[in-house]
């Protein structure tokens, strides 16, 4: 498992101005590379390797003193991004895919990544006569301190002030230094054991929306805050400032630093948002299964009536998040098909025969009658969707008698046709399953 953590950095201004001209190389030499490897793509058809272009660097760095200037590490991480690129690019070519998506030519980079090396460590000998041991370790890029810094060792530039607000865990195998709006930061990614996963005991169902963020299947919501339509008005404020100033001058500069603050700030708010929300649905309310729908994000974000709603809403993160936090975590995150799960109604199955709109927002059973919010209802699908496919673990059966209980407490309500999740869990046709 790979964990990634995030400190502030705080680089002199000294080390700042080598640190941009180093951004600005790096730039340089991803979009070279980047040409290399068209210009061969669209002559001759041929395919580059990574290989090859680092050995292309290694003449660079003994012709040119500039090459020299920067770390070779991160010259071969940013050959390796390319490379990465073209990977999917010539994957897509080959699939005969309609949008190939060609790696784009960039105008900036904000990151810089280097791996840390192995070095060679010597174990003290225990007795006399034994050899003398060696062992592959790599180097601790912290160095710490008795202050309130630490400090980060960057190669070629030296120590770097950084806050570690938490200690490491694991080995440490990568660093990435990124700029943003606020200043400085280091992502260091460490190798870690994985963890070993729960046995799954008690589960709950999400399903999104843009009217509430989300509905559990306990039929709990969850407000929508909403972020960048919170925050339209003083953006539109700061933009309409930015159109104003004089391209290139100082007042030009110092605006667009504001407006990317402002940018950065709401990406800021909806992650701290998202993450105490995965927090919350896993480890508040105890479960150790989480299910939610299959969706294509990139897809629904071409309805252009919903699509500023969407990407607002950022399904994509909180998706990502509950599955990296269920690996983190040893619990259980499953993805189901999202088809018919707001069309078929949760109590006995059937499929509605009319599609409901979405403004419409309670379901209403026309054969067993039940009336059920419109999302609650999908939620409940979606977790008896999940159950039907993990039928015989441990969760499903207590799932099952939790709902057994609450149909014993509404006996008298409930009428002799009704069918219980049970039965629906034997008649998987009926929740547009298939066989
Ligand atoms: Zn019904």
């Amino acid at each position: 498992m790979k964990l990634t953590f995030r400190y502030p950095v705080y680089p002199t201004q000294t080390q700042e101005t080598t640190l941009e001209q180093w951004l600005a190389h790096l730039c340089e030499l991803q979009n070279s590379a980047r040409h290399d490897r068209k210009v061969a793509w669209e002559t001759a058809g041929e395919r580059v390797s990574c290989n090859a272009q680092q050995k292309k660097l290694t003449v660079a760095r003994e012709k040119y003193a500039d090459f020299r200037g920067v770390p070779q590490d991160m010259q071969v991480c940013a050959l390796e991004r390319m490379d990465k690129a073209f990977d999917g690019f010539y994957r897509r070519c080959e699939k005969g895919a309609a949008k190939k998506g060609y790696p784009r030519h960039r105008k900036r980079i904000k990151s810089m990544t280097w791996k840390l090396r192995k070095y060679t460590k010597v174990v003290r000998r225990k007795t006399k006569d034994a050899d003398k041991q060696t062992i592959r370790v790599r180097e601790n890029p912290i160095r710490e301190t008795a202050w309130k810094h630490d400090r980060l060792k960057v190669p070629k530039l030296g120590e770097v002030k950084i806050y570690m607000h938490r200690p490491l865990q694991g080995d440490p195998t990568q660093v990435t230094l990124v700029k943003k709006a606020s200043g400085w930061c280091a992502h260091i990614t460490c190798e870690l054991p994985d963890t070993p996963k729960v046995e799954p005991t008690a589960a709950i169902a999400v399903d999104v929306g843009t009217t509430h963020y989300l509905t559990t299947s306990e039929g709990e919501k969850e407000d929508n805050p909403r972020w960048y339509r919170q925050a339209e008005g003083v953006l539109r404020k700061h933009s309409q400032a930015f159109s104003r100033k004089k391209k290139g001058s100082h007042r030009w500069r110092k605006q667009q630093h504001t407006l990317a603050l402002h940018h950065e700030r709401t990406a800021n708010r909806r992650k701290d948002f998202i993450g105490k929300l995965v927090y919350k649905l896993y480890h508040h309310y105890q479960n150790n299964v989480l299910v939610a729908e299959d969706l294509s994000v990139s897809n629904m974000v071409q309805n252009k009536h919903l699509s500023k709603s969407i990407s607002d809403a950022s399904w994509g993160i909180f998706f990502k998040w509950c599955a990296d936090i269920a690996e983190r975590d040893g619990l259980h995150f499953h993805e189901v098909d999202p088809k018919n799960t707001s069309q078929t109604c949760s109590s006995c199955g059937q499929k509605s025969a009319k599609k409901l709109s979405l403004s419409i927002r309670t379901f209403d059973c026309q054969f067993c009658g039940t009336s059920l919010d419109r999302d609650h209802n999908a939620a409940l699908n979606i977790l008896y969707k999940a159950a039907a496919a993990f039928r015989g673990e441990r969760w499903v059966t207590t799932l099952y008698e939790a709902r057994n209980k609450n149909e014993a407490r509404d006996a008298g309500l409930i009428e002799a046709t009704q069918l219980t999740l049970f039965d629906a869990l034997n008649k998987p046709k009926s929740l547009g399953l298939g066989s």
